[in-house]
């Protein structure tokens, strides 16, 4: 497998090499070179296939040898091991159910996957692998438990001191193992800052092999093809092949994922992403002017960006040709109180709790149906976090029904660990040279 930069196609790596460097030198996006689509015999007889045999299968076919297949299946399966079940609201709406991994996110298929595949790279004898980590609160918590237990590998996770929520702070600092936390006096982009620095830093660098495993690696979106072809299978089983799928958008990572997907072979009628009121995308997609802008903060907060990185990587799988993208891709955009009114309505049409960014997405599908008079494809809304996980958006009857799971009760007997920084970088470097 080779993987050019978006910025310059001439540039090619090997696989290893691009999740290694997470981005090209010219600050392009790596993109596999070839995206060929899977033999037709693989969606015929897909309903018969597991989530585990779907992920190999396609993990295979992508990085066509990069991995030799039977490593690649060892990986696949103890990074893909938990369920993403789509689960029936009526006849033709179903929603996908990414949040059973160990963060309650959807970012578990793809961190899991990635801190495996580094595992994997990293030769005998070869300096750790140092992996840093600045989060705000939900990236972190993907990637601390992705990495937890793979040799090799140390993690130090850092986050603004009381700017987190309890259990994002619970799945930074409970882990023990290979994962550290360090709570920053300071900002998130405090903590940003310190991870930059480090990365410049000579003496870190001779000392340690440091990555970002960032979230625009490509280790990371090529596991999240996996699931949407995993739910086209489930709704096969139950007879349903003309499909919709509706995705919660912020880096445009997971919508992006979908489409290579749909390169691959996927036989899927429309993508809407789905927007908060970061709406550069929707807005492109009405006026052909692409125009980034600053973040607004708002209820669905995973998706507060105004200028997706994965962006490009999506126009180039159009070859840049906005008019084809359209014809797979619509885009809508809500603002908090259409978002907290979404989630009042699908509770009470089908008792059932979103968290705020996959009420987004619910809505999306009404607005698609409405627009482009489809009533006879099954529409798909994906799922990208659990509700518990965002406590205060809920009251009454609906906070009542989140039902808090097991793995979330066990933080909370757990003792928290953390080492307590200013956001200086002396102090912070001396930290990881002590070790
Ligand atoms: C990260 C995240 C998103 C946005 O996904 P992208 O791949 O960045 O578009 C949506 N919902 C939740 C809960 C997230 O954590």
């Amino acid at each position: 497998m080779k993987l050019y930069s978006t910025n310059n196609p001439d540039l090619t790596v090997d696989f290893k090499e691009a999740v290694f460097n997470s981005m090209p030198q010219d600050k392009g996006l790596y993109m596999p070179d070839t995206i060929k689509p899977l033999d037709p015999e693989f969606f015929e007889n897909i309903e018969m296939c597991s989530l585990e045999q779907i992920a190999f299968t396609v993990a295979n076919h992508i990085l066509d040898g990069a991995i030799p297949a039977d490593d690649l299946k060892s990986i696949v399966a103890d990074a893909i091991n938990f369920p993403a079940p789509v689960v029936k609201l009526d006849d033709d709406t179903y929603v996908l159910e990414l949040f059973h991994g160990p963060s309650l996110a959807f970012k578990d298929f793809g961190a899991r996957f990635m801190s495996r595949v580094m595992g994997y790279f990293m030769e005998e004898g070869e300096k750790m692998l140092n992996v840093l980590v600045a989060t705000s609160g939900d990236t972190g918590g993907a990637v601390a438990l992705g990495f937890l237990g793979v040799e090799n590998t140390q993690v130090t996770i850092l986050y603004p001191k009381g700017k987190v929520s309890l259990i994002q702070e619970l799945q930074l600092t409970t882990n023990g193992q290979n994962i550290r936390a360090v709570e920053v006096n300071g900002t998130f982009d405090d903590c940003q800052a310190l991870v930059k620095q480090a990365f410049t830093d000579k003496d870190l660098n001779e000392k340690f092999r440091l990555t970002s495993a960032n979230s625009i690696n490509i280790a990371r979106l090529i596991p999240q093809t996996f699931y949407y072809f995993n739910a086209y299978a489930q709704l096969k089983r139950q007879g349903k092949t003309d499909i919709i799928f509706s995705v919660p958008s912020g880096n445009f990572g997971n919508i992006g994922a979908g489409l290579l997907a749909w390169k691959l072979g996927l036989p899927v009628k429309q993508f809407i992403a789905a927007t908060n009121i970061n709406d550069t995308v929707p807005q492109f997609l009405e006026t052909g002017v692409y125009a980034p802008k600053p973040s607004v903060a708002t209820l669905s907060n995973a998706m507060d960006v105004g200028n997706p990185s994965n962006w490009v990587r999506i126009m180039n799988l159009f070859n840049d040709d906005a008019d084809s993208l359209k014809e797979v891709v619509t885009a809508y955009s809500y603002d908090d109180g259409q978002t907290a009114d979404a989630v009042n309505v699908i509770f009470e049409d089908y008792q059932y709790v979103v968290c705020p960014h996959t009420a987004i997405a619910w809505m999306a599908i009404g607005q698609y149906r409405y627009d482009s008079r489809d009533n006879i494809s099954t529409a798909v809304f994906l799922s990208t976090a659990h509700p518990c996980k965002f406590p205060d958006v809920y009251e009454g009857k609906i906070k009542d029904s989140v039902v808090i799971p097991d793995q979330v009760e066990e933080l909370l007997g757990k003792p928290k660990q953390s080492v307590e920084l200013g956001a200086d970088f002396e102090a912070f470097k001396n930290y990881l040279l002590e070790g």
